[in-house]
């Protein structure tokens, strides 16, 4: 994925400003005595973690090698484990450097019958270049927290809810060919591939979800969710609204402060499927920059804390029992 640095000349000042107020009178969801009583089993941090691992130990999931069509048959049979429909959309996409590929969106329905749907997404691929790297920038690497943490995460949530039984209807994608983009941004709309097929031509006609929430990077060590600015620009209400349900939960890492546009799956579900998406990605303010290992050989299994997998995991199954309790 891609910051967009138009934003920096104007973002300096504002994130100076926010964190030198209080946050604003946000206003925090309802909780409901159906809510409060409802018992989440836990989310299991060791489960999500071993999720993250059995991608990595498949290898990078670069797009056209043996380990990528690997991965995808093991997420497709993961999710049908939870008696989930799932299905592979295929399509044929041409890289920024006129690779072709066939491109494959694993996409798993829960209560296909419910109209009121919640849409969950991640992307499922490696970055074929550690191109932030100064040595070997031209190899792969792990992308234990990019791409693997939200998958993991997600699997974790479709096991859960097998058990939660929520009455509300909840899809899950992995994207594809997410991070074969142009770093340099010579190329227009070189990212999130996969998300730009799946946002063209949907899985299923009439798809109309109440919103959505992509996941990246949400597996590193101390990490920072800033309210993410693309988010910001098309769906605040949603951002705001998990945001608040998150630091209700405790989860300070969630911070109110806005961080750059980025450039990731979301993008394209707002601006070309029309559906109000959210990207919930760990963005390092004082950096100003994601985390360490973004686009870098370290990127491995030490660059993941199962308790931040566990977070994330967390705030999503309260949004879904949230939901289906107002429903
Ligand atoms: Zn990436």
């Amino acid at each position: 994925m891609l910051e967009d640095l138009k934003w920096f000349s104007v973002l300096i000042p504002f994130v100076w400003l926010s964190c030198n107020n209080k946050p604003t009178d946000e206003r925090i969801p309802e909780v409901t005595e159906a809510f409060k009583q409802l018992d989440l089993p836990q989310v299991n941090a060791d489960s999500a973690f071993e999720f993250v691992r059995k991608q990595v130990d498949f290898g990078p999931r670069v797009p056209g090698t043996a380990a990528h069509a690997a991965c995808a048959s093991w997420i497709e049979g993961k999710m049908q484990s939870y008696q989930l429909e799932t299905m592979i959309q295929h399509g044929m996409v041409t890289t920024y450097d006129g690779k072709q590929f066939d491109l494959k969106n694993i996409i798993s329905t829960y209560r296909p019958e419910l109209k009121r749907r919640i849409l969950l997404c991640a992307h499922w691929d490696t970055r074929p270049f550690a191109d932030r790297d100064d040595d070997n920038s031209d190899k792969t690497f792990d992308g234990a927290n990019d791409g693997a943490s939200g998958v993991a995460v997600l699997i974790e949530v479709a096991r859960l809810i097998g058990q939660t039984k929520p009455e509300i209807g909840v899809d899950f994608i992995f994207f594809d060919l997410e991070d074969y983009g142009d770093a340099q941004g010579q190329t227009e709309n070189s990212w999130c591939l996969g998300a730009q097929y799946w946002a063209k031509n949907k899985h299923v006609a009439g798809y109309n979800p109440i919103y959505g929430i992509l996941l990246d990077m949400v597996g590193g060590h101390n990490p920072v969710f800033p309210k993410e600015g693309t988010s910001m620009k098309y769906a605040s209400g949603i951002v705001n609204k998990v945001w608040s349900l998150a630091r209700n939960l405790g989860y300070t890492m969630f911070i109110n402060n806005i961080s750059p546009e980025t450039t990731d799956d979301h993008l394209y579900i707002n601006t070309i499927a029309g559906i109000p998406c959210i990207d919930i990605v760990h963005y390092n303010l004082t950096k100003m920059d994601y985390m360490d290992c973004h686009h870098r050989h370290c990127d491995d299994l030490t660059n993941i804390d199962p308790l931040t997998l566990k977070i994330a995991g967390h705030v999503l199954m309260e949004v879904i029992h949230q939901e289906a309790v107002k429903g």
